[in-house]
């Protein structure tokens, strides 16, 4: 049985590096009929919100992301405290009493002599009595896991075979001097409890994942798959996390991001395969494969998602948009016409507003002084409404015939009278759609 989760600490709106993540967890679950879990880390009672945790469903839930169970850090500390318990029984597990101008002192001093900054593990020499002393000066320490002094070796599903020297890594704190257990530990100690087999995040965790597989095998659980994908930087290569706050889901999705851009994108971006559209998550499922993707970082432009968002804007069918398209005052026998009229020309949704607004209002005519008498000419032959799509057929050929002009010398000043614009959709869908012509004078 496949089990994956995703994990957000609800500190934050979740944008594109977060989602990447999520996407990955979803789609291993999914096309091996497993399990997707929404862990919530949600340890740090100051910086967790309920208000994200609430913005973290919606947004998932508007991708179509859809998790088969929640779980919540916050209401398994008991079971933290017993895994803490065992690691200290075994002897694994030491307070220690450094502050952190203390540790820094000690990191600068070991970058100084150009050795790794390594946590010296001064505090294992405490006997009882200094740290009884301690406490009572400094209050309760930390808690660090005492790291076995080995290579910690796994074979990652992206970045191949990984090993690192335990030596090369501080004990780290699992729980903190006012006794918040520190997600390295809860972390953990879910995986392990929830039978989670496959871990997919980010790069910036592998030296965690080192310290993780030696916690989970302290504690007996199976160490699950391990996969760290690389992290997104801007289109020029340069680092995103001063951008990532504006390129959070709800930004992108308020500037009319489709969630079938946005996942089509992400399911494929750093992976050897090329970003097509897919409409159907069934087809994402099928094609994923996270061997495809590379350790190198991934470039990631925002722009992209729009020709994608317009792209899959014009697969929809009519009924799709009919309540957005007739909540803008479309009438309802011209609704499927203008569908069928814009779709081919818009990037987002929000443009249907402007298109709708030239239709009602009538585009302002452009005339150039040559065509005046023409244009005159041929208004005169435009027969009253309502119009449908015979009209503009019809008509051109009458004027053809009063006026001798025909191709486009015929066509682009009508154009331009009627939209004001030289391109556009064809024009025997464009008139019955016009509510005004201003160009009638
Ligand atoms: N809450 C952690 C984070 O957002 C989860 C990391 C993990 O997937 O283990 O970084």
């Amino acid at each position: 049985m496949t089990i994956t989760r995703f994990a957000p600490s609800p500190t934050g709106y979740i944008h594109v590096g977060n989602l990447r993540t999520a996407l990955m967890n979803f789609l291993i679950a999914r096309k091996a009929g497993g399990t997707f879990i929404l862990r919530i880390d949600d340890t740090d009672p100051e910086r967790s919100k309920e208000d994200y945790v609430d913005a973290i469903k919606q947004d998932l839930e508007w991708l179509g992301l859809h998790w088969d169970r929640v779980e919540r850090q916050s209401q398994r500390l008991d079971r933290y405290a017993e895994a803490a318990d065992k690691l200290r029984e075994m002897g694994r597990f030491y307070e220690a009493f450094e502050t952190p101008t203390e540790l820094d002192l000690k990191r600068k001093k070991q970058l100084n002599m150009g050795r790794p900054p390594v946590y010296d593990r001064a505090a294992l020499r405490l006997s009882e009595e200094d740290k009884a002393a301690l406490r009572a000066e400094r209050g309760n320490g930390v808690w660090r896991f005492k790291l076995n002094h080995e290579r910690i070796v796994w074979q990652d599903g992206i970045l191949g075979e990984i090993s690192i020297d335990a030596a090369s890594v501080s004990d780290p704190v699992l729980i903190r001097g006012d006794g918040q257990v520190l997600y390295t530990l809860a972390s953990v100690v879910d995986d392990t409890e929830m039978g989670v087999t496959h871990v997919v995040r980010g790069s910036d965790h592998v030296t965690n994942t080192a310290t993780q597989i030696q916690i989970i095998e302290a504690l007996g659980g199976m160490v699950p798959q391990f996969a760290h994908h690389s992290l997104l930087t801007g289109p020029q290569g340069e680092s995103l996390s001063k951008r990532l706050g504006t390129l959070s889901l709800r930004d992108l999705r308020a500037q009319g991001v489709q969630p079938a851009a946005l996942l089509s994108l992400m399911a494929r971006l750093g992976s050897a395969d090329p970003v097509e559209l897919q409409a159907e998550m069934a087809n994402l499922i099928e094609g994923f494969d996270i061997s495809r993707f590379g350790a190198a970082p991934t470039k990631f432009d925002a722009n992209d998602l729009f020709p994608l968002t317009a792209r899959y804007l014009q697969t929809l069918p009519y009924a799709d948009v009919a309540e957005r398209i007739r909540a803008l005052g479309v009438p309802d026998d011209k609704a499927e016409l203008f569908w069928q009229v814009t779709r081919e020309n818009i990037t987002t949704l929000d443009d249907l507003n402007g298109w709708w607004g030239m239709f009602r209002d009538g585009a302002e005519p452009v005339i150039a002084p040559e065509d005046a008498e023409f244009v005159a000419q041929a208004m005169a032959l435009l027969p009253d409404g309502p119009h449908d799509t015979e009209t503009w057929g019809q008509w051109t050929n009458a004027v053809k015939e009063a006026t001798g002009r025909k191709g486009k010398g015929l066509f682009m000043p009508l154009r331009l009278a009627l939209t004001g614009q030289a391109r556009g959709p064809e024009m025997a869908q464009v008139l019955p759609l016009l509510q005004v012509i201003r160009a009638r004078g």
